[in-house]
């Protein structure tokens, strides 16, 4: 177990600190705000990512009798459980090989005239070329959802804002995810026709509920407050640790969700703090932008890992980097040695979606070992710039030492 020298803790993603200012005074409305990121002005706001992926199945289910929708076998389990919820049916669709993009072979396989949308994820911030998966998705009569839930920020090679190249993008503003209203989400389309449906939907889906917004307001204040290395020691490395030692280590990456989602608009006040803090996000973007660059060299040449990295062209948003081992033993190993040592390392999603044991209720039948193996061969480091190039090193010595032993 490696020795711990002081009580920081490192979270496992580059998330945007709160300051005391962001909690009062005058702001743009968050849609304004966020417009230089997502190329319009007219995203909706919802009070999740899962609640934005509701809405939009639900507004294209009432404007078709199709009723499958496609997602990648390796993605958040809240996508799986936003479907079921809206009384879809799953199809799940393996990746490519070492990665979590959709494998366009299998997809083609599986899209068809009952297909109601394909649902392809950028992971970590990095936007995965959509070009085939559109082609294939339209060519059937389906819609493609961009979840960009971990991109917001991040743009195609073309320019397009990731989540904008789609027929509706997704993006969440949860803790941790970048700008953050401790949960929330948006949705954008470039469709005039999709856009008003997808409000009519919302004022149906989403209304106000006051319990829900004033717990919310509680919990984003005390991420302002705890969101930050003392703090994280407490509201993140301390259940992460007890998860673990329970031997639970869904618990641990928090990948254990209700089947229930909180379906609520999300409040002025949250959205105020929100559009304050996002006057800071392009500077931090660059800041960590500039550090996963120098660092994404450093970790590529370590033997036996690889580094996932965007397409050439396109612009990644890097709040963490997702890595690759050769085989599962190694990853299993360097996890042993760095979950608990507060340096930011870490996983994804613990399970591809049909190897979750909670979710078994609502997922078709189906072999994805790409997305079985992506599991179990890869993890995380956190691009925070919370982790200096001391610690950064230490991490390095780490991985070098497990990945040659
Ligand atoms: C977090 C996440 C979601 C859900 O967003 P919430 O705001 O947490 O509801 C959906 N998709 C992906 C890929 C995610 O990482």
């Amino acid at each position: 177990m490696p020795h711990r020298t002081d009580r920081r803790e490192i979270p496992p993603t580059a998330g945007l600190p709160l300051q005391f200012g962001d909690l009062y005074g005058r702001a743009d409305p968050l849609p304004h705000a966020l417009a230089p990121f997502l190329g319009t002005a007219d995203a909706l706001t919802t009070c999740s990512g899962t609640a934005a992926l509701v809405v939009a199945l639900r507004a294209l289910a009432s404007i078709s009798e199709r009723r499958e929708v496609i997602v990648p076998a390796y993605t958040c389990p809240l996508v799986a459980i936003a479907v079921a919820h809206c009384h879809l049916q799953l199809v799940l669709c393996d990746t490519l090989p070492g990665h979590f993009a959709l494998d366009p072979e299998s997809l083609q396989r599986l899209a068809g005239p009952e297909t109601l949308a394909v649902v392809p994820a950028h992971l970590g911030g990095c936007p995965v070329d959509l070009g085939e998966v559109c082609a294939i998705a339209h060519a059937v009569g389906a819609r493609v959802i961009e979840d960009a839930a971990q991109a917001l920020g991040a743009r195609h090679a073309d320019g397009t804002p990731a989540g904008m190249a789609g027929d509706i993008g997704l993006y969440s503003l949860a803790a941790g995810k970048g700008l953050s209203t401790y949960e929330g989400g948006l949705l954008v389309t470039r469709d005039a026709n999709l856009r008003d449906v997808l409000h009519a939907n919302a004022r149906d889906t989403l209304p106000q509920r006051f319990g829900w917004e004033f717990r919310r307001s509680i919990e984003l204040l005390g991420y302002g407050l705890l969101y930050r290395p003392r703090g994280l020691r407490l509201a993140y490395g301390a259940p992460l640790r007890r998860a673990l030692r329970r031997g639970d280590p869904v618990d641990a990456v928090g990948d254990r969700f209700p089947m229930e989602i909180p379906l609520h608009r999300l409040g002025r006040w949250r959205q105020r703090v929100a559009a304050r803090a996002a006057k800071r996000l392009p500077a931090f973007l660059h800041r960590t932008r500039t550090q996963a660059m120098q660092r994404r060299a450093r970790l590529g040449a370590l033997p036996g890992l690889r580094v996932l990295d965007t397409p050439p062209g396109a612009q990644g948003t890097w709040p963490f980097f997702l890595l690759l081992c050769d085989d599962a033993a190694t990853r299993d190993t360097i996890m042993a040695a760095l979950w608990t040592s507060g340096l930011g390392v870490s996983r994804l999603f613990i399970h591809a979606l049909p190897d979750y044991a909670d979710l078994t209720t609502i997922l078709p039948a189906a072999t994805t070992p790409h997305a079985r193996d992506f599991a179990a061969r890869s993890f995380t480091l956190t691009n925070s710039p919370w982790l200096d190039d001391a610690r950064f090193e230490r991490v390095v010595r780490q991985l070098r030492a497990k990945l040659s032993g």
